[in-house]
């Protein structure tokens, strides 16, 4: 009697148990948009930063080894089963046709998730919530290592840290999860600037985050640190950006990822802007933060910006090489004149621009005039406050 739900696809039924459900945390990286979700741990263990919502009010706890290699176990069902409906319905075991139809009429998130994984290939994987590290190393090692067993399809294993528990363990633990198959960590650096890690209640210093961040670097694990443009403020930008650059530049990252500020309810920088203590910068101001960043990293990373809360999406590339490539795409904006400036702004906002080349393209154009007539009620100047709240829709 645990049959919750049928579903029909191609004819066929897949028939979805109570068993065929499981908890998921709420966030992922962007890069991370087509791997497996597993949730090892829940919620945040710090969960103090001001410029954050996503774990407020919810309760730090780990989950037993047991508990998650269930999870993993009816991930390993519901893979049998869309494979199952592979074969009876003339695919002949190929599970990315099947897999797009689950995703697209899913019984529930925890199908839908695994549908997904499947259609991308099926060989990604990332551990939930926001520091996993916290796990003692064996018990991760072991989850690891069964979920390479039980779906051996995944090559890549990443998962979120913090540099201070980073720094906490020995070198030799992080290398017994690199041989586990830990593949790769996300760290929120967020700053390297201390004054500023501090004022936002990070709970880390940029000795930590360096600590932290050669030691994942030094044993073999791909790093991915994450830097918040904006979150200097008007106070503290250009310490921001300028620390911010040592610090990773000293840590040397596989990858850089930026986003930029969005502040919403919830968080407690939110108050801080009411009572006039934090002041936002514009993303004009943002992107000259971002622009000295750029000039002052001394690393080989590679630097993306493929969060939709960035102005140009389009700075990319390797560094030290593509350092002036990224620099001349700031430049190009920087020189348009205000009102190109304005309208790109805008249209970005409203989500109708993905580059600075769309500025040329004469629909997308005019349906930015059209959206800044109605945003600024008719006086085409478009608030600041107004793109802000705009952006509150992307976090
Ligand atoms: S450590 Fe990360 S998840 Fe936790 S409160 Fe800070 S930003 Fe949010």
């Amino acid at each position: 009697m645990n049959s919750l739900k049928n579903m029909y696809l191609d004819g066929y039924k897949l028939k979805v148990e109570n068993a065929h459900s499981l908890e998921l945390g709420p966030i992922r990286p962007p890069s991370e948009a087509y791997s497996l979700l597993i949730r090892i741990t829940r919620n945040c263990p710090w969960n103090r930063c001001k410029f954050c919502h996503i774990y407020k009010g919810q309760k730090f706890q780990l989950r037993s080894v047991e508990e998650i290699k269930q999870d993993i176990l009816t991930i390993k069902a519901i893979q049998d089963k869309i494979n199952e409906l592979s074969w009876k319905s003339g695919y002949g075991g190929g599970v990315e046709e099947i897999a797009g139809m689950v995703f697209n009429s899913s019984p529930n998130e925890t199908f839908r998730n695994v549908a997904l994984w499947l259609y991308a290939g099926g060989t990604s994987a990332f551990l939930q919530d926001a520091n996993s590290l916290i796990m003692r190393t064996n018990e991760l090692a072991e989850v690891i290592k069964f979920l390479k067993q039980t779906l051996p399809s995944i090559t890549r294993v990443t998962s979120y840290a913090r540099s201070k528990t980073a720094a906490k363990k020995k070198l030799e633990e992080l290398i017994e999860l690199r041989k586990a198959g830990l593949s790769r960590l996300h760290i929120g650096l967020e700053s390297g600037y201390d004054r500023l890690l501090q004022y936002m209640d990070k709970g880390v210093t940029a000795a930590d985050h360096i600590a932290g961040g050669r030691k994942v670097v030094e044993s073999g694990i791909s790093l991915c640190e994450y830097v918040v443009l904006g979150l200097g403020g008007r106070k503290m930008w250009r310490e921001h950006a300028i620390e911010t650059a040592k610090v990773l530049s000293e840590i040397d990252p596989d990858f850089i990822r930026v986003r930029t500020l969005t502040i919403k309810h919830g968080m407690p920088l939110y108050d801080e802007v009411a009572n006039s203590n934090f002041i936002r910068l514009t993303d004009e101001e943002i992107l000259e933060e971002e622009k000295i960043l750029i000039e002052n990293l001394d690393c080989h990373s590679y630097f993306v910006s493929d969060h939709i809360t960035n102005l140009l999406q389009e700075i990319e590339g390797k560094l030290p090489e593509d350092k002036e490539k990224m620099l001349a795409c700031i430049a190009r904006f920087q020189a348009l004149s205000p009102d190109e400036r304005a309208n790109f702004r805008v249209g970005r906002r409203v989500g109708i621009y993905s580059q600075l080349d769309d500025l040329y393209d004469i629909d997308k154009h005019q349906m930015v005039e059209q959206a800044i007539h109605k945003l600024s009620q008719g006086n085409n100047e478009v608030d600041e406050k107004v793109t802000y709240r705009l952006m509150e829709r992307f976090i």
